[in-house]
């Protein structure tokens, strides 16, 4: 069963000649009624704008029409998804806008009007520092209401990551300082075509009024930082670099200098962080 009036994405990929590109991450939903299933978990869309990145053929760009987006904003690199992107458009008038660029460098805030959703079957190679950026802009509440991306399982898994898992790290407790991230759907490689070498998941990210725990941004981000990238190591020597009296403050807030960073909560570093910047 179709959801609109366009043709079925095969043969869009047919008509514009979109093989897939590696070098792009396109990896392509073919399957409309699931593009809707996802378009659904971003919730009601009625009253939002939402801001789509790497459209391709278009699947996840109906699905979000379909199920009632105020308008849609569709940035994507690859110019040979322009013309498709024009026909969604004359099909769904007014309520969708596509910019041909690259997702890193389009300031999409232009464009939109709050309240504002991002959903996107993310493209590998910029999803992770799409989602940093997201997450870490200097004033809280961000732009945006949630997010609800596509990632490969294995990264959507270092989102929703709790002390002691081997997924803990940077990404989680960026994404729980300030949001609510949850894993709402998982997809096998034959969701897609072509089909990737590895499972997928959606993550659904709720930004909360404001942080979990009162932090600076920036200490916080420096201190997590400094853990993880040398995670094997003891607290007092991976945050030496931090501050020469760093055993002090880690005895302060209840953190044991000899504690490795993958067992510490988002609690104890957001005290860390205040101490140090205190
Ligand atoms: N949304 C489509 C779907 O679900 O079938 C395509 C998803 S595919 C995984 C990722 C898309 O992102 C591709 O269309 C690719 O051309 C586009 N893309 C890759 N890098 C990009 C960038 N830096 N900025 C914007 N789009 C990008």
């Amino acid at each position: 069963m179709s959801i609109d009036n366009l043709p079925p994405l095969r043969d869009v990929i047919a008509t514009h000649e979109l093989a897939a590109k590696k070098s792009l991450g396109q990896n392509f939903l073919l399957d409309l009624n699931l593009t809707s299933k996802i378009a659904r978990l971003a919730g009601d869309l009625k009253n939002c704008d939402v801001l789509e990145i790497g459209p391709g053929p278009g699947g996840l760009t109906r699905g979000l029409l379909a199920e009632g987006a105020r308008r849609v904003l569709a940035i994507e690199k690859d110019p040979r998804c322009m013309p498709v992107m024009a026909e969604i458009a004359a099909a769904y008038l007014g309520r969708l806008q596509a910019i041909n660029g690259d997702a890193l460098d389009v300031n999409p805030l232009e464009h939109l009007t709050a309240p504002i959703k991002i959903a996107a079957n993310l493209p590998y190679n910029v999803g992770t520092e799409l989602l940093v950026r997201w997450l870490t802009p200097p004033e809280w509440p961000p732009f945006w209401v949630s997010l609800t991306l596509m990632f490969q399982r294995e990264v959507a898994q270092r989102i929703v990551a709790t002390p002691g898992s081997k997924a803990y790290g940077r990404l989680a407790l960026l994404a729980q300082w300030r949001s609510d991230p949850k894993i709402v759907m998982d997809l096998p490689p034959e969701a897609f075509s072509p089909p990737p070498k590895v499972n997928s998941a959606v993550v659904h990210l709720i930004a909360l009024p404001a942080p979990r725990f009162e932090a600076d941004a920036a200490t916080l981000n420096r201190v997590v930082a400094a853990a993880f990238n040398q995670r094997r190591k003891m607290l007092r020597s991976a945050l030496k670099s931090l501050d020469p009296a760093i055993e002090d403050h880690l005895n302060a807030v209840g953190i044991k200098p000899t504690e490795r960073a993958e067992q510490v909560g988002l609690e104890e570093f957001c005290a860390l962080a205040r101490s140090l910047k205190g």
